[in-house]
């Protein structure tokens, strides 16, 4: 008789704050649905206790762990190879541990956003993309938009600096061509954008009747509108674009994709992305 084995598979995340993030639950139904004795821990972990949790992936014999608030840069300096895209966006959100001991950082955030698209038959190929934010998603969507081949990235946001550090990163490190703009009061949308992605927090529950400050008039009709907020899942900036005929994306789609990809990266199984969007709308009430 095969003997049993008691051990679960480890992973989780590590962030301060980091209670209100509904990952776990996502990844918990995934492993649940494929059979597999894993489970994702949430963990706090403050930026003074990095160091010392981060040290103990290994000696727990962790599969990997996903990084949030305020650990998603410090992480590099503890790593042996980042993906591509990770390098540029310089911003690890999961890690692998892999069988030899070595610890590999990938950037999820970007790669959840692009497979979203393609699962909903839109490709980011050949595209004029424009972005609205350039914090950490705005960041991870950029780069990855311009590593899949998208032809321009153009970035919008309150504090010009960010925006034209990001366009700077985008144009050095990828062949897209990228512009940042000021983002003024009622913003015109740049004509031509095919792909307009809304990547703050406006939005974002509890402030559900906040909309982004743009001429929503000048979203063009038959362009592809998507929201990085996931809760709720159809936004106040969905709804204009969409009445502007534009199709819409939510965020929930990234989100489950993002930690599709994850599971994938430690399980080296083929992810049930409908068990993970469903749990997540479940978990929202959506
Ligand atoms: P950051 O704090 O890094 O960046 C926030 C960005 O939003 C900044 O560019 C900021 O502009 C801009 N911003 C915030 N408020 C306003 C406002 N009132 N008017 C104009 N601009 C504003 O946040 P993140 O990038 O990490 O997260 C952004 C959102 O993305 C969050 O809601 C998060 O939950 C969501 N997210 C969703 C994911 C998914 O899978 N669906 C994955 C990751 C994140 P400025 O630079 O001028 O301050």
């Amino acid at each position: 008789m095969k003997e049993k084995n008691y051990r679960a598979e480890l992973t989780g995340v590590f962030g301060d704050s980091v209670d209100g993030n509904p990952t776990g639950v996502m990844e918990e139904a995934a492993y649940e649905a494929k059979g597999l004795n894993y489970r994702y821990i949430t963990m706090k972990v403050t930026k003074e206790d990095f160091e010392a949790a981060f040290n103990s992936v290994k000696a727990i014999n962790m599969k990997g762990v996903n990084l949030t608030m305020p650990h998603k840069i410090t992480v590099l300096d503890y790593l042996d190879e980042l993906s591509p895209a990770a390098k540029i966006i310089g911003a690890v959100n999961t890690v692998v541990v892999r069988e030899d001991g070595s610890l590999f950082g990938e950037n999820t955030d970007g790669k959840g956003f692009v497979q979203a698209l393609v699962n909903k038959g839109i490709t980011v190929e050949d595209k004029d993309v424009a972005i609205l934010g350039a914090g950490g998603a705005a960041r991870a969507i950029a780069v990855e938009c311009a590593l899949s081949g998208a032809s321009k990235v153009t970035i919008i946001n309150r504090t010009l600096s960010k925006a034209e550090e990001l366009a700077g990163v985008v144009a050095s490190n990828t062949p897209a061509k990228a512009e940042a703009m000021q983002w003024e009061a009622n913003m015109t949308i740049p004509a031509g954008t095919e792909i307009l992605v809304q990547a703050t927090n406006i939005g974002l529950h509890p402030d559900v009747d906040q909309v982004p400050d743009i001429n929503f008039a000048s979203v063009e009709a038959g362009s592809v509108a998507v929201d990085v907020v996931f809760n709720p899942a159809e936004t106040g900036f969905l709804k204009k674009c969409e009445e502007q005929g534009a199709v819409s994306v939510n965020g929930l789609g990234m989100l489950a994709c993002q930690g599709g990809l994850n599971f994938t990266l430690w399980t080296g199984v083929e992810a049930p992305l409908d068990v993970m969007e469903a749990k997540l709308r479940e978990e929202f009430n959506l």
